[in-house]
Formats: C-alpha cells, sequence, structure tokens
C-alpha cells in the first residue's frame, strides 16, 4: 500500500508541477495554450481537431481555471 500512496503523490506532484508551469506561461494544462485538442488515434481521426473543453478554445489558463 505504502508504494501505491507514494505513486499516486508522485502522479499528483508531477501533475501540480505541470499545471504551475503552464500558469506561468499563461496556457491552458489541457490544450497547451493552443485552443483545440487532437486526437490522433481514435476514429474520429478523420476530424482530427477539436475546440478544447477545458478553455473552450480560448487557450488561456485563466479560462480552464475558471471553466475547472
Ligand atoms: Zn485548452
Amino acid at each position: 500500500m505504502g508504494l501505491l500512496n507514494s505513486y499516486n503523490q508522485w502522479k499528483e506532484t508531477r501533475q501540480q508541477n505541470y499545471v504551475n508551469k503552464m500558469k506561468e506561461q499563461g496556457k491552458c494544462p489541457d490544450c497547451h495554450g493552443k485552443g483545440y485538442t487532437v486526437y490522433p488515434y481514435n476514429e474520429f481521426a478523420y476530424f482530427n481537431s477539436f475546440e478544447c473543453p477545458g478553455c473552450q478554445g480560448s487557450g488561456l489558463y485563466s479560462d480552464w481555471e475558471q471553466l475547472r
């Protein structure tokens, strides 16, 4: 159990670091500030990009934070 806990903690820390980094740059963590997300390996690959649901396409961290 201790191992699993430290793994989860590591994952959380990593996620937190990533979000902080995106915050510094003012970018949406879901789409890296692009405003859309790409799913290259599913059946919707045809469309190849979608408006990012995290920031509703703005790519801004402030929007992402508000929409959480
Ligand atoms: Zn986004």
